[in-house]
């Protein structure tokens, strides 16, 4: 359900950034952000999330992440600010995948929004919320439109009646992909809860505080996967801690709290941050397949100080399920993935170590040192690693290397099956399994080999299909469709001359 807070009432919003959105404009916008006195967030989230090779990687409106990742906590209530079309598309898609929670909405126009009402808007709607009964936080998100000119989130009351007030901006013109904008929630709510926990006595976890060492697992996972890593990493006398980004807010102290922090998603920088403020050291890779997993309990052991006997030990009680697991699935066949979640290279590494072959993986995310472990590994097996991989770069990739099977988003799958080359969901087929241990071992493999085993039944819809016609000649025709070159030539033409007359107007 979409709840508005406050009835700003509908006029035109003529200001011209309100024009300006996802499909074009991130220059005005940024430039817009600036005037309003945004430069120190830009320039931060530009550090943080740093674009490049290509300025536009595979990614969905980026406040999805951070909408989805306040959603899931519990006692945490949401609300946005910015255009109602991206409010809409935001709360469609939270709802879609099953949220089940209200998300305020602060509306606005033209004049609210240049006067500087939504703000006060905004801050009646968060006093209006705070309930300590129900909420021990609330999560202000500026889009796109209420970021580009300068809404002051930062000026909110830190806590009303003893609920946390946590506001962040989240453009799409700052925070390319969906998953750094996960960061983005994570990080702000870590730097809260920190300076909590450095004021004063602060709450245990639900079950009580650990009686081991913890390590804590940065990056969303499937659910039995921490339950396996706490079995890992028990012969060294640590366990596994909380999960972030957290579902409630008393599990960010303990996350805080831990002996290690490893880094299983390597985009999670401003979480880093703040975990390296605390103190904790941070272990990039992941325990994925033999070598990933050997190398990780290693590199655990070192940065907590466990002796390397116990390492040793605790390897000895993985190594043998892992192989057991991989050789009792292998996979045969060419694979490439691509993706926008942040795990590609690890899925890609157990991939290999099943057997497959894997010349291509695209991630949307960005080079960091947390997966340079995993990039050394692909590549010393003759993979390309892009990162920031657009859409067209990952489609080029399929093209090209024709594989068995393309792992990859929506457009990505489409583009294979209409080539008639079996393909796979990254995230809802190929995220939704364990991937970690001896539990991850095994789980790609009864997917993947069912998926490339489809290769007889794409050839035939090929074949059946054939002749039909594609792009702009599909669909049911009387006659031979006509192709007007002239016509699709003065289009161009036009389209042409109108984008310089934009891009001359927004340089005066
Ligand atoms: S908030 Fe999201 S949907 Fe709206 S303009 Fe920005 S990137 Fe696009």
């Amino acid at each position: 359900m979409t709840v508005v807070l406050d009835e700003a009432g509908p006029s035109p919003v003529a200001d011209s950034v309100v024009n300006d959105g996802c499909h074009g404009g991130a220059e005005t916008l940024r430039a817009a952000a600036r005037a309003a006195g945004g430069s120190e967030l830009l320039d931060r989230l530009a550090e943080d999330y740093p674009v490049g090779p290509h300025d536009r990687p595979q990614s969905m409106c980026p406040a999805f992440g951070s909408l989805r990742v306040g959603l899931r906590m519990r006692r945490t209530a949401t609300v946005l600010s910015g255009s109602a079309c991206c409010v809409y598309g935001l709360t469609f898609t939270s709802h879609f995948y099953g949220a089940k929670r209200t998300v305020g909405y602060v509306p606005f126009n033209s004049e609210t929004l240049v006067t500087g009402k939504l703000f006060e808007d905004i801050r009646d709607a968060v006093h209006a919320l705070a309930d300590p009964a129900l909420y021990d936080a609330i999560v202000v998100t500026n889009l796109c439109v209420p970021t580009a000119s300068g809404v002051p989130l930062r000026l909110l009351p830190k806590e009303i009646n003893g609920v946390r007030i946590v506001g962040i901006d989240v453009p799409g013109f700052g925070v390319p992909t969906h998953a750094e904008a996960k960061d983005v929630l994570a990080g702000a709510m870590l730097a809260f809860a920190r300076r909590e926990a450095e004021n004063g006595p602060v709450l245990a976890p639900r079950g009580g505080p650990s009686d081991r060492p913890t390590v804590t697992l940065l990056g969303e996972m499937f659910p039995a996967d921490p339950v396996g890593i706490g079995r890992m990493l028990e012969p060294m006398g640590l366990a596994a801690g909380p999960v972030v980004p957290t579902r409630e807010w008393r599990e960010l102290y303990a996350a805080l709290d831990s002996a290690v922090v490893a880094a299983i998603h390597p985009f999670y920088t401003a979480s880093v941050r703040e975990f390296e403020a605390a103190g904790r050291p941070v272990v990039g890779s992941a325990p994925v397949g033999v070598d990933g997993t050997m190398a990780w309990l290693d590199a655990i052991a070192a940065a907590a100080g466990v002796p390397a006997r116990l390492a040793d030990e605790a390897k000895n009680r993985q190594l043998g399920a892992i192989r057991g697991a991989l050789a009792g699935s292998p996979v045969k066949g060419r694979i490439t993935v691509s993706g926008y979640e942040g795990s590609e290279l690890l899925v890609a590494r157990l991939l290999i170590e099943s057997g497959a072959e894997v010349p291509y993986v695209g991630t949307a995310c960005p080079r960091t040192p947390w997966s340079e472990a995993d990039r050394n590994w692909l590549e010393a097996r003759g993979v390309e690693v892009v990162y920031r991989a657009s859409l067209e770069r990952d489609v080029a990739a399929v093209m090209a290397i024709r594989p068995d099977l393309a792992i990859g988003t929506t457009p990505v799958v489409q583009k294979a099956k209409e080539m008639a080359i079996p393909a796979l969901y990254f995230t809802n087929l190929v995220s939704a399994r364990p991937l970690f241990g001896a539990a991850g071992a095994g789980s790609l493999a009864h997917v993947v080999n069912g998926a490339i085993g489809n290769k007889a039944r794409f050839d035939r819809m090929e074949a059946f299909f054939d002749g039909v016609g594609e792009g702009d000649t599909a669909g049911v025709w009387s006659g031979e469709p006509l192709k007007r070159p002239a016509f699709r030539e003065q289009m161009r033409r036009r389209r042409e001359s109108a984008s310089k007359a934009k891009k001359a107007e927004e340089m005066i």
